[in-house]
């Protein structure tokens, strides 16, 4: 079912709006120049949304006065008392996330009303680890019964989600919500482990719902940095739709008819990208043969292809020159700079 469109701050969420990256800020609660210093690493990064733990009411007007700084819309994580909520919507926060399995009802109803009044968003989030369900149909289930109650409360700027560490679990919730009802979706899965890992349930939860066009905002939750999970929600979300938003290196697995060293090529071309600060959209093909090379550079803006003479730089589709081993990647930096 295609999402209601809403609101949180100035970014539409829902509809026909892309899906939109949200991070979770990491540092100390009260290091406020070290909290604004990480939330611009992941703006910078591709977040379009910060979301910051309010562990105490008295935080709430300290920490919006700071964040604001940042110029994103800002979420208010609350847990276990309402009143928490209510100041952080007071101090400004666009957004209060909740979580239905340790807030009370009345609270999280008083709380739709209030973010009614000032034009601001909820999210209601269950969790495996907190809610009364223990698999995704019965979170999707329990999530389904709240839309309702919200609904009824005469609210609708608000969206939901479902999480577990459990990949189909995750999946099978969010999937079974998205066909009962129109309310916007948060996805992501928790929990996810040592970071190796968590970069691969992370793929495989949040790649079969995008595919499904299934989610209107997304978190990557990883044990590690927040900057990475930023570089691999934008990175999901791109690959779900063929979308290009920077330079994209296509290069083959290598096998043995291979003429040229394509691990090493492929970390040099990526740091003299970064270094040169180039970030325009476009396909780079590295190939290491002339059997599949030529044909997959096709798809490319530019490409190499390894030949048992040195290379090939095909742009557009046609070989416009021959390269040596030792000048292929200097050769492609400079075609890449033309485009
Ligand atoms: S392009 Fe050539 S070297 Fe690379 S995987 Fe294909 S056949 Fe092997």
């Amino acid at each position: 079912m295609i999402s209601r469109e809403i609101k949180i701050g100035n970014i539409k969420v829902g509809g026909d709006n892309p899906v939109r990256v949200q991070g979770m800020l990491k540092s100390a609660i009260d290091d406020y120049p070290a909290l604004i210093e990480e939330g611009s690493r992941m703006i910078e990064a591709g977040a379009e949304l910060i979301r910051c733990a309010v562990p105490h009411e008295d935080y709430a007007v300290k920490l919006y006065n700071h964040l604001k700084t940042l110029r994103v819309p800002l979420i208010a994580d609350c847990h276990f008392k309402g009143r928490i909520a209510e100041k952080s919507l007071a101090a400004g926060f666009d957004k209060i996330r909740v979580n239905p399995g340790n807030i009370k009802e009345d609270a999280i109803i008083k709380m739709a009303g209030l973010a009614k009044k000032s034009g601001k968003a909820l999210r209601l989030g269950f969790n495996t680890g907190s809610c009364e369900a223990g698999t995704g149909l019965e979170l999707a289930q329990l999530a389904l019964k709240w839309d309702k109650k919200i609904l009824h409360a005469g609210f609708k700027n608000y969206v939901v989600s479902m999480k577990s560490s459990s990949v189909p679990d995750t999946v099978e919730a969010n999937r079974y919500f998205s066909m009962h009802s129109d309310t916007p979706l948060h996805i992501g899965v928790t929990a996810t482990g040592p970071e190796e890992e968590g970069i691969i349930k992370s793929s495989a939860g949040l790649g079969a719902l995008l595919l499904d066009e299934i989610g209107d905002t997304l978190r990557v939750s990883l044990t590690g940095d927040s900057v990475n999970e930023i570089k691999l929600g934008c990175t999901l979300r791109d690959i779900s739709t063929d979308t290009i938003s920077g330079p994209v290196i296509i290069s083959c697995p290598t096998c043995s008819r291979c003429r040229t060293e394509i691990k090493e090529t492929v970390k040099k071309v990526q740091k003299l990208i970064r270094e040169t600060d180039f970030k325009k959209p476009v396909k780079i093909a590295i190939m290491g043969c002339e059997v599949n090379g030529p044909g997959e550079a096709k798809s490319a803006d530019i490409g190499i292809c390894g030949t048992a003479k040195g290379g090939l730089i095909i742009k557009g589709g046609d070989i416009i020159g021959t390269v040596t081993p030792d000048n292929m990647i200097e050769k492609l930096m400079e075609e890449l700079k033309k485009l």
